[in-house]
């Protein structure tokens, strides 16, 4: 498989294999209530959807410049989704119950004319009929000018990756000329703007950046912004992925709290997987996303919309579905859309990290890379 196709893995049309059964679902999905249920009984609340397969970074972890070299091929641009796709998409996933949008990529903040995008997803409703919760994650590189457009446009929030403050473990992290600089100015601006809460997320390598927790935590504790440590996931095909190499959660908190006592956070997990921890002198929380070493599949409730609009029930998926030829089919109206989109979702039964757990990796050639999805 070339690395393109891999970074894609296969892709099905949505429902095509039983359309009466989907047709045949029950009559009152207008009046569903805000759980639709996969087969495992969880609600569809989230939607990621990732604007651009390009980033300015070549994280060793997620595009490792091996497969994201020079001559790996992008997208075309007639490939992507265009804004009116994604929002039509964003619409259909909402009537079912979707409250949260997550802008993401690659690096999101490359899509040129972000602002408009989310001022056409910040008019939507949820069924409730609020506006919709929509939040980006970035890199923050190039945050500092884009952040008070993009609220003024209506994000609310925003999570920013940095995997380090030393500059030279912060550019062997990105594998980018980049500056840390420039991420904590991003930071900046988007506490300016409002954009709030404020999220960073790091994700830690053994060996590779893991020197970096303390000064991270003592850099954020007592501004306000939220800082969670990933586990290293096996993720995609490319970045060669090893057990050895992932700190579990639990060790990386024990390093905080010798220098910051912590406590169990009264909302011990936040809808966004993190379990979170307070600093008891007062000094705000910290998160951490354990998806190896805790998986949190039975909360799960995300879908992932591709840059070329497939669609994805779970990160380590192996196959997308073909949302892109519904939305550009002419004789598919949005009522159909839902319905697809209702079925997809009703006969997931995705739990990789679950399955993960019991047998140390669950080899699966064709799994999609994290840049082509988002995380
Ligand atoms: N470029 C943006 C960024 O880095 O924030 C958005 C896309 S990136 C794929 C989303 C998140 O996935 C980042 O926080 C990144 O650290 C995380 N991520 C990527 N590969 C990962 C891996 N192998 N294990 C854990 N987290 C990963
Ligand atoms: Fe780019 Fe984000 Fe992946 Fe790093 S984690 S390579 S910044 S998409
Ligand atoms: Fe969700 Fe899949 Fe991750 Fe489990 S492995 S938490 S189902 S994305």
């Amino acid at each position: 498989m070339t690395a393109d196709a891999a970074s894609r893995a296969a892709i099905i049309p949505i429902a095509t294999e039983s359309p009466s059964r989907v047709r045949a679902m029950p009559p009152a999905l207008a009046d569903m209530p805000a759980s639709l249920l996969d087969r495992r009984q969880r609600p569809l609340q989230d939607l990621r959807i990732s604007v651009t397969d390009r980033c300015n970074f070549r994280c060793p972890y997620c595009m490792p410049r091996a497969t994201f070299g020079k001559h790996h091929q992008f997208l075309p641009h007639e490939a992507l989704l265009s804004f009116e796709e994604i929002t039509r998409a964003a619409h259909a996933a909402l009537s079912l119950g979707v409250r949260k949008l997550r802008l993401t990529g690659g690096e999101p903040l490359l899509r040129k004319d972000l602002p408009t995008l989310v001022s056409q997803l910040a008019a939507l409703k949820t069924l409730e009929g609020s506006a919709p919760e929509i939040a980006l994650t970035t890199n923050g590189v190039l945050l500092s000018r884009q952040a008070q457009a993009l609220k003024d446009a209506g994000l609310q929030r925003v999570t920013v990756s940095l995997d380090g403050l030393d500059q030279a473990i912060f550019a062997r992290m990105s594998d980018s000329g980049l500056h840390v600089s420039d991420v904590l100015a991003g930071i900046e601006a988007a506490q300016r703007a409002g954009l709030s809460p404020i999220k960073v997320n790091t994700v830690v390598q053994k060996g590779v950046n893991d020197d970096q927790v303390v000064s991270l935590a003592r850099h954020f504790r007592g501004t306000g912004v939220e800082l969670r440590f990933i586990e290293f996931m096996d993720v995609g095909q490319s970045n060669h992925w090893e057990l050895d190499q992932v700190i579990p959660s639990e060790e990386v908190r024990q390093r905080i709290a010798v220098h910051w006592p912590l406590l169990p956070a009264s909302t011990p997990r936040a809808a966004d997987t993190a379990e979170r921890w307070v600093y008891a002198d007062g000094a705000g929380s910290v998160g951490f996303v354990s998806s190896v070493t805790r998986a949190f599949c039975s909360d799960c409730t995300r879908l992932r919309l591709s840059t070329d609009g497939r669609l994805y029930t779970c990160l380590f998926a192996t196959r997308g579905h073909d949302l892109r030829a519904l939305l550009r089919d002419e004789r598919v109206g949005d009522e159909e859309l839902r319905l697809r989109l209702a079925a997809l979702w009703q006969a997931r039964d995705d739990r990789y990290s679950e399955l993960r757990q019991v047998v140390d990796s669950v080899p699966e050639p064709g799994r999609v890379e994290m840049s082509y999805i988002g995380g």
